[in-house]
């Protein structure tokens, strides 16, 4: 008799012919998480088994936040011939509960002496004597008892949810604007369900934000890494850029003018990174800057595709999915950021594609804007993390 989780996966189910690849990848993920803990993990009639580890809670706080899993469950995995002990091991399981309960049981091996009514009738049968504040409710149990007979019989009762999606690296790679505010990282978490690889940019315009911003977006990119796995973070000097904008484009523009000098250094790292698209954490109307027509002039300058997963999100909602991720603490230190230094009085909310343009050509004499940008993507630091 042992101690084991087992993983359920998610849309993995649904991918057809590329299954082996999904699979694998998350078979992979699974693996490289509980490593520390002296883990083993198996694939077995279509579920994923982890064994042998030292620390159970680290390794299921470690597999729920994986891409791709649907669910873990610590089970108990036990020899199917003696059926007493089955019966025992399902009563011991159940002894601190209280309410409605169900048995489930699957019987895979179909040579088993009972089959699944009968198992399910008679485990369900020793529960109830054996622990009085239980009832049964086929319907709507409080505890689903879990028994299956394959090889081994094999019993769980908890569930812990994972983080659904797809696994990392079966969808390609983009390159996430990550500030240190709260919308950024919940953009990234979303796109990164879907199994796309992260890499992330940060523009920093020292000494007007400081380096306690760039600690704090660091520590984001940490957080992220904890779901998606590694991710190179990019800072790039934007110092230079910023004060320019500042000095030659009209006032109500420099914001948008901004915006769009993030927008093009972005595309041209997410190229050298090999990402096929750009993430931000755009939502329209949140800030004169995510107006439509804004969002359609910082659009113009990039070659990717722009993701904007929480364009159509409210801002409480936003906060609660950083909650739930566990960004938001981080989010929400007070450091000011550069947008908050440079902010115009009165920033335009409706311009259109040819004002902003115009308000950017003082930036292009001589070709300033280009050898500034060769110099902040030249400067750019890279950090690994996770
Ligand atoms: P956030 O909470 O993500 O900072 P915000 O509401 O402050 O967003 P803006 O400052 O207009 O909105 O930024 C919009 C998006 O542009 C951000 O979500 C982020 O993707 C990107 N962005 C803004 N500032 C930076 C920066 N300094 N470095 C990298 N990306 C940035
Ligand atoms: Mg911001």
């Amino acid at each position: 008799m042992r101690n084991l989780l087992l993983v359920k996966y998610a849309e993995v189910h649904l991918k057809g012919q590329n299954r082996p690849y999904f699979l694998r990848m998350l078979m992979k993920n699974i693996k490289q998480a509980v490593s520390p803990f002296g883990a083993h993990v198996r694939l077995h009639d279509s579920r994923i088994f982890v064994s042998g580890y030292t620390d159970e809670n680290a390794c299921i706080n470690r597999i729920t936040k994986i891409f791709g899993v649907h669910a873990v469950s610590p089970a108990v995995e036990m020899e199917k011939e003696d059926f007493t002990a089955v019966c025992q091991k399902a009563a011991e399981l159940m002894s601190g509960k209280s309410g409605s309960f169900k048995v489930l049981a699957r019987r895979a091996d179909k040579l088993y002496f009972l089959d699944s009514p009968k198992i399910a009738a008679r485990v369900g049968g020793y529960v109830l004597e054996s622990n009085p504040k239980l009832s049964v409710d086929v319907h709507d149990p409080e505890h689903s008892l879990q028994v299956e007979i394959r090889d081994q019989a094999l019993l769980y009762v908890n569930s812990f949810p994972g983080a659904g999606g797809l696994p990392t690296g079966t969808s390609g790679r983009a390159m996430l604007l990550l500030s240190g505010g709260i919308d950024s990282p919940v953009a990234g978490y979303r796109i990164a369900r879907r199994g796309v690889e992260l890499s992330a940019v940060y523009f920093h315009s020292f000494p007007y934000t400081g380096e306690p911003v760039k600690e704090k977006v660091i520590t984001l990119a940490r957080i992220l890494s904890g779901f998606c796995g590694k991710i190179r973070l990019h800072v790039v000097p934007f110092t230079e850029i910023q004060q320019a904008i500042h000095e030659k484009c009209p006032d109500d523009f420099t914001t948008l003018i901004m915006r769009r000098n993030m927008m093009r250094i972005a595309d041209i790292l997410a190229q050298k990174e090999k990402a096929l698209a750009l993430i931000t954490g755009e939502s329209i109307g949140q800030v004169a800057s995510q107006t439509l027509e804004a969002l359609m002039c910082t659009n113009a300058v990039a070659t990717l595709p722009v993701f904007r997963p929480l364009i159509g999100t409210d801002k409480l909602e936003i906060i609660g999915e950083s909650v739930k991720i566990g960004t938001y603490e981080t989010s929400v230190l007070p450091y000011e950021d550069c947008c908050t230094v440079f902010t115009p009085r009165h920033p335009v909310t409706h311009p259109k594609l040819r004002q902003a343009e115009y308000a950017e050509k003082p930036l292009l004499i001589d070709n300033l804007l280009d050898e500034m940008i060769i110099r902040a993507v030249d400067g750019t630091e890279v950090i690994e993390i996770g």
